[in-house]
């Protein structure tokens, strides 16, 4: 094969796997992306699929949610969004837009934070004006989807008959 004919195979996978990412609302893993392809994309890896998403988070395509359940979880949609997170089965959500949470804190001049340990300034170097510059948040709240809730409460019902 050419040098082009495996760029453009290469550049297949990635879109394939970007679009994926991108039109489900599941909050997939890459294994969950790795499984949904393989069928389509025979040749595919799960450590291509890695080397792919990891190149959208350095681009910023996609964002990371962190380790849930064990696995880490991406989104497609990189507008900052709150999400809610099942510790009983590893459910992700989108917060509903209407939910009343003020993000105006972004825009907030912060008072000047020191970190913990952090050695004094040198020099005649100015004490910065503001403590913080938030360049982006992340707001993730754990608990129990109603799915589980339901379960647990049929399984309480059960033990108590
Ligand atoms: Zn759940
Ligand atoms: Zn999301």
């Amino acid at each position: 094969m050419s040098m082009n004919g495996i760029e453009r195979k290469h550049s297949k996978k990635r879109e394939a796997i970007l679009q994926i990412i991108r039109s489900t609302q599941s909050h997939p893993s890459a294994r969950w992306v790795y499984e949904q392809l393989r069928p389509h994309i025979p040749d595919l890896s799960l450590g291509t699929v890695y080397r792919n998403i990891n190149l959208f988070l350095e681009e910023g395509s996609v964002m990371s949610l962190g380790v849930v359940g064990g696995e880490e979880r991406f989104d497609g949609c990189v507008t900052p969004h709150p999400h809610l997170i099942c510790t009983s089965c590893g459910v992700v959500f989108d917060l509903p837009d209407d939910f009343p949470i003020d993000f105006s804190l972004v825009s907030i001049k912060l008072p000047n934070l020191e970190a913990p340990e952090s050695p004094p300034l040198t020099g005649n170097q100015e004490q910065p004006s503001a403590g913080f510059l938030i360049n982006y948040q992340k707001t993730l709240f754990y608990g129990i989807c109603s799915r589980c809730m339901y379960t647990l409460k049929l399984q309480h019902h059960a033990v108590s008959i």
